[in-house]
């Protein structure tokens, strides 16, 4: 039997059978792996209050015949408190998790892991506010796989003003003569650049700066049209999550 030991976020959990739960985990050095949990459900199981969706966790565990890993002792890194009191952090983890659930299997990314774990730590923060925390996310998501959009100039014809629109399938931001995709305010602009332009930590102390609904929602855009497919949870931000599975499922 192999056993491995690794680092991992908590993306979904299921329910398997009586009394056990499939956790959904991207790991640190072995990308997107399922684990069973067995007994994980029961009150008195160990393993079941680490293996919850947003956890960050270390894991031992056991390579089976299948593509399933048994659980053999999972413990928290860090049990990120200020993230599990408010549902607005709540969301907008599972607006992360559910995107990085969407990356390809077998995708291991250090890289993506060590963003991931950056993002739950700056949603457990409580001098940052988690509203813009989904699409600095979906953005820098974007960067490490050398898709940042481009937002100095107009991505058709390379025109640095006016930029009237942002084309999530194009890739960035178009002048007022080639434009497509959604429209884009000065506003917009300015705060998606200083978003992906290194000045994410003093946005996120802003409430609600202009532009903020915007570049959530092309964030959101640029993300579908990178994954390749719809993610839901952003758009149910209000829910309260339940107590057993994960959002967008
Ligand atoms: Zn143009």
């Amino acid at each position: 039997m192999r056993e491995l030991a690794d680092d991992a976020v908590v993306l979904r959990t299921y329910r398997y059978r009586e009394a056990d739960r499939i956790a959904v985990l991207f790991t640190r050095h072995h990308g997107k792996v399922r684990v069973l949990a067995r007994g994980a459900r029961k009150t008195t199981s160990r393993l079941g209050g680490a293996l919850e969706v947003l956890g960050h966790v270390g894991v031992d565990l056991v390579a089976t015949r299948g593509e399933l890993y048994v659980a053999r002792h999972v413990a928290h890194r860090s049990t990120l408190p200020t993230l599990r009191g408010d549902y607005a952090r709540i969301g907008a983890g599972y607006a992360v998790v559910e995107a990085l659930d969407a990356l390809p299997e077998g995708l291991a990314d250090e890289a993506v892991y060590e963003l991931a774990v950056r993002v739950l730590t700056t949603l457990d923060n409580p001098d940052y506010r988690p509203d813009l925390v989904p699409a600095s996310f979906y953005l820098r998501l974007l960067a490490l796989d050398g898709s940042a959009p481009m937002v100095e100039a107009c991505v058709e014809c390379g025109r640095e003003a006016p930029l009237v629109a942002f084309d999530a399938e194009g890739g960035g931001v178009r002048c007022d003569r080639c434009r497509r995709g959604r429209a884009l305010t000065d506003e917009g602009l300015a705060l998606l650049r200083r978003v992906l332009g290194g000045d994410l930590a003093t946005v996120l102390r802003e409430a609600d700066p202009p532009g903020a609904a915007e570049v959530s929602a092309l964030a959101h855009e640029a993300a579908e049209a990178h994954l390749g497919r719809p993610l839901r949870a952003l758009r149910s931000l209000t829910g309260a999550p339940g107590a057993e599975g994960a959002p967008g499922r």
